[in-house]
């Protein structure tokens, strides 16, 4: 092995900083010997923090409308192959309150930008899930909004907001998204969220188109930097009606190295093996988990919902990522030593 990738995992390993030169060596060198290595040391230092406990997240989809053209998502604006939705405050209500019964005590609102759910709207909704269920935590999704909103929202009830940063390299945004996007502005209002207070994640996909290792290094460097409380990572996933339909899917083996490294460089981060994982292997989610992530967020949505809200091809809508595979995800957890946890899982300082 040479002398600086053993150095970078002997960092990694002690939780110390890691320069970009050094988190590239490491992704440089993914190997299944290196991915053991750091799996193992991740699920020793998650099991410090969080014994074998798996949180789960209730994650409602309740908008495919998006005024946004990101090159890589199927919600698109310009896709016009996809039949729209919204889910109504009535509709939403009620997917707490199934998955409510069923254990959760975080929910997701995920949607696309929708211009339809203003502040006003959206203060309701937070306000009512919060009156309803007040041992629960509510997580947005919503993408880009004024400072302004998003503290509203926060004093609303609203607890944690994802923001994926999708890539910290600015040409590479531009690759991305159209000129009507801004790196700045997602950067902003990844900073605006922690300042308000938002338990807040960040995240990226594993083989976005142009994506290299320089980029990948550089996304760890920026998480390094502004220590989020939850990273959601996933393969880049192709869908056929956007202009990356030809496009090569992200790995399984990089996503998996990633989750070790992010477990390393964090240990109290909440780290969910996502549905994308899922989709590129059959096992992935689990894989996930053995890696070093800590969270599942399967879907509560309604079933024609779930179905129309594809970001990528061959998304799952049927299996266990649903409310109905529940039991069996959690028999599936128990079978490689993991435990379903009720409980909001939140990131530790904020308990
Ligand atoms: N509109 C919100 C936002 O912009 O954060 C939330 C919804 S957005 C669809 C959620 C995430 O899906 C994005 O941050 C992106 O990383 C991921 N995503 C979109 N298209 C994808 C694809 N083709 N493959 C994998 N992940 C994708």
């Amino acid at each position: 092995m040479n002398t600086i990738l053993t150095k970078s995992i002997h960092k990694l390993l002690r939780h110390s900083p890691l320069t970009h030169g050094e988190f590239a060596v490491l992704l440089k060198n993914n190997s299944e010997k290196l991915r053991k290595v750091l799996a193992a040391a991740a699920d020793e230092t998650r099991r410090k923090y969080f014994g074998n406990r798996i949180f789960i997240r209730g994650l409602i989809e309740f908008t495919n409308y998006c005024h946004n053209n990101c090159f890589y998502c199927g919600i698109r604006c310009d896709n016009k192959n996809i039949k729209r939705y919204r889910l109504t405050h009535e509709d939403i209500l009620s997917c707490c309150h199934q998955g409510y019964l069923s254990g959760f005590r975080t929910f997701v609102l995920q949607g696309g930008e929708d211009t339809f759910f203003t502040d006003e709207k959206m203060i309701d909704l937070v306000t009512d899930i919060r009156n309803r269920f007040p041992d629960c935590a509510i997580t947005l999704s919503l993408g880009e909004r004024s400072r302004n909103s998003y503290r509203k929202l926060f004093n609303a009830g609203a607890d944690r907001y994802l923001l994926r940063h999708e890539t910290a390299d600015e040409s590479h945004y531009g690759m991305l998204h159209p000129d009507s996007m801004s790196y700045k502005n997602r950067m902003n209002c990844l900073k605006e969220l922690k300042a308000i207070g938002y338990q807040t994640g960040c995240g990226f996909m594993v083989g976005s188109p142009f994506q290299t290792t320089e980029m990948l290094a550089a996304d760890l460097c920026f998480i390094q930097d502004f220590r989020p409380h939850m990273v959601g990572i996933g393969p880049f996933i192709s869908h056929q009606n956007t202009p990356f339909s030809d496009r090569k899917n992200g790995t399984l083996e990089d996503t998996l190295l990633l989750i070790s490294i992010l477990r390393l460089m964090q240990p109290a981060l909440l780290l969910p093996s996502t549905t994308a994982l899922g989709t590129i292997a059959e096992n992935g989610r689990e894989l996930g988990i053995l890696a070093g992530a800590n969270v599942i967020m399967p879907n509560l949505s309604p079933a024609s919902a779930r179905k129309q809200y594809s970001l990528y091809d061959n998304k799952p809508c049927t299996g266990e990522e649903t409310l109905q595979g529940l039991q069996s995800l959690d028999e599936h957890m128990k079978n490689i030593g993991f435990q379903i946890t009720v409980d909001r899982g939140d990131f530790p300082e904020f308990t």
